[in-house]
């Protein structure tokens, strides 16, 4: 009995420095943050907020939410994927010509990829937004908002600073969750500094574009300037990794 108890106090000591040591060599968010490799949202008194669209562009509905976004003069940052960029060049232009902010969201948008796949994805997509608009992106978004620091470090080895959102700002606008719903998140949650989550493809984005004829008034009306995610960083002094 002595030697059994003595067995399972070794056992639980074990299990305690396995998991000590996984936990202590997992690089989480404050390290990420700290090293300037990515961003969340940034901390700010000024009434700023950055609207960000994955999985563009849309023939549809980022023609759409261009037209909104001009009306309120709301400069919004758009994670486009390379293969669609090529598909609709004139979305792109238009996007560079409103002066919104053109960022990477891979080639294909892999659900999981290789590290040497990666790279190519953002290569390609890269080339893709460099030759409509003349001007390389340098912010990366992973699919799925999923990452690890594989994935990471080789953004950050191709020039990209990583951008994720907001946590309590994910609008989940492609579930289609009612276009008040949407309206409520963003209305009753927007923060300064914060960065929004929407989608103007990939699906039935009617909810998306109703949903951001009343956030837009509603947030201007509440004093905030919408800017890009660069913009939002230069005016913070965010550490930018070069
Ligand atoms: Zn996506």
């Amino acid at each position: 009995m002595k030697f059994l108890s003595l067995k399972i106090v070794f056992v639980l000591i074990l299990l305690f420095s396995i998991t000590y040591v996984a936990l202590a060599t997992e690089k989480g968010r404050p390290y990420y943050e700290e090293k300037g490799y990515v961003l969340w949202e940034v901390k700010t008194d000024e009434k700023l907020i950055a609207l960000t669209f994955d999985d563009g562009p849309d023939k549809t509905y980022t023609a759409q939410i261009l037209d909104l976004l001009a009306q309120y003069d709301a400069k919004s940052t758009f994670f486009v994927i390379g293969e669609r960029a090529e598909k609709f060049p004139d979305l792109v232009r238009r996007l560079d010509d409103d002066g919104h902010e053109i960022a990477n969201h891979t080639y294909t948008h892999p659900y999981s990829t290789t590290t040497d796949n990666l790279k190519q994805e953002l290569k390609k997509t890269n080339d893709v937004i460099r030759d409509i608009t003349g001007t390389a992106p340098f912010l990366y978004r992973p699919v799925g908002g999923s990452y690890n620091e594989r994935m990471i470090n080789t953004a950050v080895q191709s020039g990209y600073k990583v951008v994720m959102w907001s946590w309590h700002l994910d609008t989940k606008d492609w579930k289609r969750p009612g276009v008040q719903n949407i309206v409520s998140m963003v209305t009753s949650g927007a923060k300064p500094g914060n960065i929004v989550l929407f989608h103007d493809a990939g699906g039935d984005r009617s909810q998306t574009v109703a949903a951001l004829k009343q956030i837009l008034p509603a947030l201007q009306k509440q004093g905030y300037t919408f800017v890009t995610v660069s913009e939002l960083m230069d005016r913070t002094s965010v550490k930018v990794h070069h």
